[in-house]
């Protein structure tokens, strides 16, 4: 389909009324039309197999016929739709299942804010809340974080060009090295504790600490659980809130339902979206220690904080897939298979690392311009994967959670050929 813009002829309309931001699209140039499960289905109906999921807002799959039901039962008897932050039946329904089933098992008590419907929504409450509590402005961020495109995530987000896009200073953040910046050179922590106990250091008194327990779009680098644990004592010790955004990592894409369970951390504050709605339909939380609940009625507001009908395929999903173990389980399984082809590939082929954990798992090459083949091999092998990382140097693998064994091991294979047609 040609259509004229301007003077110029162009492909189509993408090309000729999308603004140039788009991105997505150019990774996989084609039209999409249907989705079903792990599969997305272009408009002549050429499946693709998808392990990228929705960069983590489809852990149980395209059009999870489980949550369609409910979904369809809920719009044909006129749920409500939109109910900006009123009390209705289908959020006392997720309330009730996310507090019995989620919460409880894991002995959390928090109180839960409906933001506005998007990761960075959740980010934005927890930084506004954060310095209320505190009085303070300062927020501690990590190297190669991504928390979102508003002015305050940006602000504690790494990517330079990202951050570039802001076109004003990003002020009151200072990153800090994650874990394992230098290569295991330091101990942890010890430039980050040295400049809060130094008074002439310069830094201000940190509000919050903002931490990703595994940095999905700064490179899949997963943090180890003894530095959760010592960033988390680290926040005690100085008074600073700990801010865990699980945007991306939790509903269950590391294993556990939280991403920082294995840590065994209680964090102050628990940024939640993408995969909450269950069924990528528009959702965020944003979870609070309740005696740090010092809102004002209307304080932090929004239209859109209200969408039940994600309410109801958030409730089907936390009943369907977190009353039990079972999830969880094959998560770690399929995960450690991925994780092992991946290893196979490091060892064949040379400067190269694995990385990842749970279903977020990636390969970071040496030189810089193979994810992006690889990222390309893959597509025109009918395969969708995401690069990751500062360069986009990681090729990054995650699939939904609900993935059967079978496409598991077909995408494995794509993959493996696609890295050979890369580096062979
Ligand atoms: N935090 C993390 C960890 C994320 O991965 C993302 C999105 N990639 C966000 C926040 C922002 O979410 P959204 O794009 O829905 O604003």
């Amino acid at each position: 389909m040609f259509v004229r813009a301007g003077r110029r002829i162009v492909k189509d309309i993408f090309a000729a009324l999308e603004s140039e931001v788009r991105s997505y699209c150019r990774t996989w140039p084609t039209v999409f039309d249907r989705a079903s499960g792990s599969y997305l289905y272009s408009e002549d109906g050429t499946p693709y197999l998808d392990f990228f999921a929705g960069a983590g807002a489809l852990n149980y799959g395209h059009n999870n016929p489980l949550l369609k039901r409910k979904l369809l039962e809920y719009l044909e008897r006129d749920g409500v739709t939109h109910g900006l932050d009123q009390a209705t039946v289908a959020k006392r329904e997720f309330l009730n299942a996310f507090n019995e089933k989620v919460l409880k098992p894991r002995g959390l008590n928090y109180k839960v804010q409906f933001p506005g419907p998007t990761g960075t929504n959740s980010v934005e409450a927890a930084l506004k809340l954060a310095r209320k509590i505190t009085g303070r402005e300062s927020i501690i961020s990590f190297t190669n974080a991504f928390h979102g495109m508003t002015l305050g995530s940006l602000s504690v987000t790494g990517n330079s060009m990202k951050r570039g896009g802001a076109g004003i200073p990003l002020v009151h953040a200072t990153p800090m090295p994650y874990d394992n910046y230098f290569d295991g050179q330091y101990p942890d922590f010890l430039y980050f504790e040295r400049l809060l106990e130094d008074s002439g250091s310069g830094l201000n008194e940190p509000a919050a600490v903002i931490v990703e327990t595994l940095q999905g779009e700064g490179g899949i680098n997963s943090s180890r659980p003894e530095w959760l644990r010592g960033l988390a004592e680290l926040c005690q010790r100085h008074n600073m809130l700990l801010i865990v955004d699980d945007v991306q990592m939790g509903c269950g894409r590391t294993g556990p339902f939280f991403s920082f369970e294995d840590a065994g951390i209680q964090p102050d504050i628990v940024c939640l979206s993408k995969s909450i709605g269950g069924y990528g339909l528009p959702m965020a939380l944003t979870l609070i220690k309740p005696e740090l609940d010092v809102w004002e009625p209307g304080e932090h507001n929004g239209t859109f904080r209200g969408n039940n009908p994600a309410f109801v395929t958030a409730t089907e999903a936390i009943n369907q897939y977190w009353s039990d173990d079972k999830l969880e389980k094959s998560t770690r399984a399929k995960g450690e298979r991925i994780g092992q082809v991946l290893q196979e590939l490091v060892d064949t082929y040379g400067g190269a690392i694995a990385k990842g954990r749970g279903l977020a798992r990636g390969i970071g090459f040496d030189d810089t311009t193979v994810a992006g083949k690889v990222s390309k091999a893959a597509f025109d092998r009918k395969l969708i994967v995401e690069t990751s990382g500062p360069d986009s140097e990681v090729v990054k693998i995650m699939p939904p959670l609900t993935i059967s064994d079978e496409d598991l091991e077909k995408g494995l294979d794509i993959f493996r050929d696609s890295v050979r047609s890369v580096l062979a």
